[in-house]
């Protein structure tokens, strides 16, 4: 992969790289066509990373279909899919990780320890291996992306990160692999995200600004739905997560939830009506 970037490098083409973990998806093929309009060699990585799964989460479980990927990757256009083994990437005696100070302790970090530490790890690895001069990554994923630019801004790698707007289905449920853990019922429960990030921002439109109302309302409407199960609902700062006590600027709402067994997040920026 190394050689076949920099042949691509030396032939003068911009090189874009979309990282994703497979099992493609709407929200992964706008993030290629995105990909299209800043560069001229594009390349997605599909590679279900090992160490961003924590010891009882749902690595082995995770869906794979490589040779799906690969035609629907085709479609949009990409050049090359790199899909390396796990042992590829982590060879035997591995032992340096890419670790920020600040960003993972807020929302997800606290309830998945070690998590960002194997995408920032991984996606640091990617770089090297590819040296992108763009990549491409989620808003879905928002704190993901805030590390990721920070990482590549802490370690000069030169990178730049474009984010992209949240793909939903027509009834506004982020997409997402893991919609396909959720059955019927919790399909309809799993709509209490978006719901309630609509309803939030309606509220925040209106007038109210306190956090504590706005979070009490949220927690509200998700937990009226069956199945579900609130890991975090917050309001932050949307460059340094934390939290805040008033909406009066653009605010990061950002939610995790149990829906039956499958962690599912959505977020949104929220906007006060402006003076
Ligand atoms: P994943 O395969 O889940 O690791 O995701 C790979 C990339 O696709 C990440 O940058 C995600 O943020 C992004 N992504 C996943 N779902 C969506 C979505 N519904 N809309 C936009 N981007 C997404």
């Amino acid at each position: 992969m190394r050689q076949e970037a920099i042949r691509l490098l030396q032939s003068g083409k911009t090189v874009v790289l979309v990282p994703t973990m497979g099992y493609l998806h709407e929200g992964h093929l706008a993030l290629m066509r995105e990909g299209q309009k800043h560069g001229d060699a594009l390349i997605v990585s599909i590679f279900v990373n090992p160490k961003q799964f924590g010891p009882a989460e749902d690595l082995q479980r995770y869906p794979r279909d490589l040779d799906r990927d690969m035609t629907l990757a085709e479609s949009v256009g990409v050049d090359v899919v790199f899909a390396p083994e796990a042992r590829a990437m982590y060879e035997e005696g591995f032992q340096t990780h890419v670790d920020l100070e600040l960003l993972p302790r807020h929302l997800c970090g606290p309830s998945r320890p070690n998590h960002f530490r194997g995408v920032a790890t991984v996606v640091a690895k990617l770089f090297n291996i590819m040296r992108p001069q763009v990549a491409i990554f989620g808003e879905k994923d928002y704190q993901q992306l805030a590390i990721i630019r920070c990482m590549v801004r802490d370690l000069s790698f030169g990178t730049r990160i474009i984010g992209v707007p949240t793909v939903r289905e027509p009834d506004g449920l982020a997409m997402s692999t893991r919609n396909t853990y959720l059955s019927e019922d919790e399909r309809r429960s799993a709509l209490s995200l978006s719901e309630s990030l609509q309803q939030a921002q309606k509220a925040v439109a209106e007038g109210i600004s306190d956090s504590a109302d706005l979070t009490r309302s949220t927690s509200g409407l998700i937990g009226s739905y069956p199945h579900t199960r609130i890991d975090y609902v917050a309001l932050c700062d949307p460059d340094t997560l934390e939290e805040v006590d008033r909406v009066d600027g653009p605010t990061l709402m950002a939610l995790a939830v149990r829906v039956g067994g499958t962690r599912l997040i959505d977020n949104a920026i929220l906007k006060p009506i402006e003076d």
